[in-house]
């Protein structure tokens, strides 16, 4: 994929609505088109003579050199060059972006692990293992960006998950369904909330969250991925974040990434990218892979690394902030500083040890070891961070002048005197502090916080299923055995 072919593909016909409006080209949409230009520029980046060896790779058997993010790892040293790919996919863009190419490309390969596992659900029209082997060739060759909607529409959540035991009628069914089997494929309706990312992905990868896959009407279990333009399905896109005037009043506004709705009307899905069908099996177990219990965990290894660059991108601004207005040396300041370099040096160690306790599978391919901690810790933490970097701003992280305000010759002189820094002008110190508000307090800040918490699922779902599969033999054995023994001292009868 290069940045020119990017944009090409996005000119597919795909039907966006935005504030009541049909939009015909995302690719020139006020809206979207900054974080399209973004992503043509990393895509251009990874062709470039500087990074080329460290993010594409020649996959020997079609020859085509497609993104490492493709790369099935086979060994440890595999595992290094992702990761090194990753990086930079996250370096381009300040970690900032949950659903980059490179992070959902984990999710096919994910589920190409547990191919046999997807191939034992029978359908006379398709063997779902083959049909995501053959996907995952097409998404290798083609370098495709997906992005994915799991979730059911937030309607009524008192029968999470929704439909599990009544049968609901047709027009009052909101969560994604077959209606129908043709000789082509199934025709699906039904809603996704959400979607990050489908303004401006290829593809869409559709399935169940691990709340969504424990339901028993087998009409709403199925999983595949299909174009964003296929016809019948509407794709809804929130109000833009951190829209406002100056050159460098929101500075990450350019990695506005989108949140949208899908909503399914009759879209055809076929055959041949159909996944899973009317059983959840496969897809109980691939989810259960980030605790180790299918033995490949790779699912969430791009997001650990985005994870980190966020950490020390929000630590550095606030360690520059800190220095700007001279605060640095206050105790208090300097102890909050210190807890988020903890955090980001706990993150490093973390990351390291999933790489550790990396290991080859029966199937040749190579997995990570356990993370599932790791990402309920960070859904916890970031907004931890966020708070501290608030905190150490003081009402700065408000009160900048605009680029605007620099440019009028009646108050700049104010401007140079009251809104300096400890030894840095109002130009520096004002476009610092915006980088600080942009991720502390802007309304992109305030996405990105809400992403943190929520993209993984339900953070107090995640933490008791972590909890049930957590063995706690060892410890608990030896602490029945020491209550088991004699008191020391007897007992008065
Ligand atoms: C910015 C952003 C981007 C996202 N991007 C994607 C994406 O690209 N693809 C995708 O598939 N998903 C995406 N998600 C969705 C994400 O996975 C969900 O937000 C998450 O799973 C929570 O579901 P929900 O938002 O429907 O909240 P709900 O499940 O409706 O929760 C609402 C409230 O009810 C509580 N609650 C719900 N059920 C129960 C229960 N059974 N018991 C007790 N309390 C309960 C919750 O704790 C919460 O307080 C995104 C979310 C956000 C915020």
């Amino acid at each position: 994929m290069t940045g020119a072919r990017y944009i090409e593909s996005l000119r597919d016909g795909r039907e966006v609505y935005i504030d009541g409006t049909r939009v015909d080209d995302v690719t020139v949409h006020p809206a979207f088109k900054d974080m399209i230009g973004e992503l043509a520029r990393c895509y251009d980046l990874q062709n470039s003579p500087a990074y080329r060896d460290e993010m594409t790779f020649v996959e020997p058997d079609s020859g085509v050199r497609t993104s490492l993010s493709w790369l099935l790892p086979r060994s440890a040293a595999d595992l290094k060059l992702k990761r090194r790919n990753s990086e930079l996919w996250n370096e381009f863009t300040w970690g900032q972006l949950g659903r980059s190419p490179d992070i959902l490309a984990p999710y096919i390969i994910s589920a190409l692990h547990l191919k046999d596992a997807f191939s034992e659900v029978k359908h006379p029209r398709c063997d779902f293992g083959e049909n995501l082997a053959n996907y995952y060739r097409y998404c290798l060759e083609n370098d495709i960006f997906l992005t994915h909607a799991l979730g059911d529409p937030q309607v009524d959540r008192s029968t999470q998950p929704q439909n599990q035991q009544r049968e609901i009628p047709e027009d009052e069914q909101v969560a994604l369904h077959v209606i129908e089997e043709t000789a082509d494929g199934v025709i699906v309706s039904g809603g996704k909330q959400l979607s990050t990312a489908a303004t401006h992905a290829n593809d869409c990868y559709v399935a169940l969250s691990a709340t969504f896959a424990m339901r028993n009407d087998p009409r709403c279990v199925l999983a595949f991925s299909i174009p964003l333009a296929s016809r019948g399905l509407k794709i809804l896109a929130r109000e833009p974040v951190s829209r406002w005037f100056g050159s460098w009043g929101h500075p990450l506004q350019m990695l506005d990434e989108q949140d949208c709705m899908l909503f399914f009307d009759r879209v055809l899905v076929p055959w041949d990218r159909l996944f899973m069908l009317y059983d959840a099996t496969p897809m109980i177990k691939m989810l259960g892979a980030g605790g180790g219990s299918v033995n490949f965990n790779f699912l969430g290894w791009a997001n650990l690394c985005r994870a980190y660059t966020r950490m020390k991108l929000i630590t550095a601004v606030a360690t520059m902030v800190a220095e700007a207005i001279g605060v640095i040396e206050y105790r208090e300041v300097a102890s909050k500083l210190g807890e988020m370099v903890t955090y980001c040096e706990l993150w490093r160690h973390a990351m390291d040890g999933v790489e550790h306790e990396a290991g080859p599978t029966p199937s040749g391919q190579w997995s990570l070891g356990p993370g599932r901690g790791l990402h309920i810790w960070f859904a916890q933490t970031s907004g931890r961070m966020t708070e501290l970097l608030r905190e150490i701003c003081g009402s700065g992280i408000i009160m900048q002048p605009s680029e605007n305000d620099l440019a009028n010759p009646e108050i700049r002189a104010y401007l140079d005197k009251y809104m300096r820094g400890k030894g840095v002008g109002v130009d520096y110190k004002s476009r610092l502090f915006r980088l600080a508000h942009e991720l502390g307090a802007s309304s992109f800040g305030m996405r990105q916080d809400i992403y943190e918490y929520w993209h993984g699922g339900d953070p107090a779902r995640n933490r008791i299923n972590l909890l049930r599969s957590y063995d706690q033999s060892a410890m608990r054995g030896r602490i029945e055995e020491l209550l088991s023994r004699p008191l020391a001292h007897g007992t008065t009868s």
